[in-house]
């Protein structure tokens, strides 16, 4: 090769390796202000994403790193929302015979609430839980998590859910699905003694997984002072924690104290909103003298979302309207869910995470917002989903920000490349 050549050669090979580090991120979300509670961090910060993992969060990245920039400006970067109490075990075409409670297909409704990973709390149970996780669990581009029903059929019936318990069949499948289950469900329990919750407690010391308790009926033999003040371990979730008749204030409005006993012993306590399990006048009150929920979830289903529940963002606006702090309220929605399932690879921004990314916006008006009872409660602010990014990849965009000016983009934007086209034979 002749010395003119190999320069030129050489040349080439710099301009390339020059060109390959200074694109060196995917993705580049720049000005937003980002809230990644885990980390401590509240401020301005451009995140940039490679390899459906997180590269960077600095003040400043050069856009000239990227691939490609979205100008995220005025807008709040956050983990991805985790929704610990949501229902999808749909399996379409069977739906008679095997779906759990309403259910809902997760890529449906994940993407546009700002939610990568989300958790179905008990729709199946131990002898229906492996035709959940193959119909839908496996095929969810949603990052999607379970916990199994301590009842053998889950979520089919009411009846079906005050029968047919199985610590070691729920315990032994926790174990053979390590990588999804992520706790035993015990709900809609009608009877007076504490056998559901008592079964699913064996099941969880057994996998060594929390126990998530929807306590059902209220009843007197079995008081919810006594569930999450003795039974419940540390760790162990109470959802619905704003149901009706959880008793939150005394007669003087003031907070019950067993309920800040139960959280310093570990308990957690978790929204579950649905579609009759959350009361204004019980959470207001809690929220107003400090007790806020450890996590925000939806308990999501074809009732809730057409009903005051709506989603993730909008209860979360809830307890923006209520008075939580905003880093609070991502706090309760990012890395306390992920703790509760213990998952810490989730709900964090931190590097060599999964870009799993929340990109909400702050609307200013007049708004109202319903409970499970029509009550209503007025507020000037709502938070919306702008844009979701599961492990790298945009899910969601409302304003198209990830887009560009459709008049840049040439005569044949749009057209497929011919052998993409399949004729028949
Ligand atoms: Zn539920």
């Amino acid at each position: 090769m002749a010395i003119n050549q190999r320069r030129a050669a050489s040349a080439a090979l710099l301009l390339f390796t020059f060109t390959a580090s200074a694109q060196q991120y995917d993705l580049l979300l720049k000005g937003g202000r980002v809230i990644d509670p885990k980390n401590n961090l509240d401020a301005l910060r451009d995140v940039a994403i490679r390899n459906g993992r997180i590269a960077a969060v600095e003040p400043v990245i050069n856009s000239a790193e990227a691939k490609r920039v979205v100008d995220v400006k005025g807008l709040i970067v956050t983990p991805g929302l985790v929704d610990i109490h949501a229902h999808m075990f749909h399996t379409t075409g069977q739906a008679d015979a095997w779906a759990g409670d309403n259910s809902i297909a997760p890529d449906s409704f994940g993407p546009k609430s700002c939610t990568t990973t989300m958790v179905d709390a008990g729709s199946s149970g131990w002898r229906n839980f492996e035709t959940f996780r193959f119909t839908v669990i496996d095929r969810a581009k949603t990052r999607v998590l379970a916990m199994i029903n301590i009842a053998g059929l889950g979520m089919m019936t009411d009846a079906a859910e005050q029968m047919d318990f199985n610590p070691e069949e729920v315990a032994r499948l926790a174990l053979k699905h390590k990588d999804i289950v992520v706790g035993v469900k015990s709900a809609h329990y009608q009877k007076p003694d504490w056998l559901s919750v008592d079964s699913a407690l064996e099941a969880g010391k057994k996998a060594n997984i929390p126990i998530m308790v929807d306590f059902g009926f209220f009843l007197p033999e079995r008081p919810y002072t006594e569930l999450v003040g003795k039974r419940l371990r540390p760790g162990d979730i109470s959802t619905h924690c704003f149901r009706g008749p959880v008793p939150i204030v005394d007669a003087q409005g003031k907070l019950y104290d067993y309920l800040r006993q139960a959280r310093a012993r570990g308990v957690k306590f978790d929204v579950g909103h649905g579609g009759g399990s959350f009361v204004f006048r019980n959470a207001v009150p809690a929220v107003e003298q400090g007790f806020y929920p450890d996590s925000i979830s939806t308990d999501l289903h074809t009732g809730s979302m057409n009903a005051g529940m709506i989603d993730m963002v909008n209860t979360m606006s809830k307890f923006l309207a209520m008075g939580m702090p905003l880093p609070e309220i991502i706090k309760a929605s990012t890395w306390n869910a992920a703790n509760e399932i213990k998952r810490p690879e989730q709900g964090h921004l931190s590097i060599g995470a999964p870009a799993d990314i929340a990109v909400l916006r702050i609307d200013q008006g007049t708004f109202g917002y319903l409970d499970g009872f029509r009550g209503r409660l007025t507020a000037t602010k709502r938070i919306g989903c702008q844009m979701t990014i599961q492990a790298g990849t945009t899910t969601w965009d409302w304003d198209g920000l990830g887009g560009v000016d459709y008049k840049k983009q040439g005569p044949n934007s749009g057209n497929r490349p011919v052998d993409h086209v399949i004729l028949p034979k």
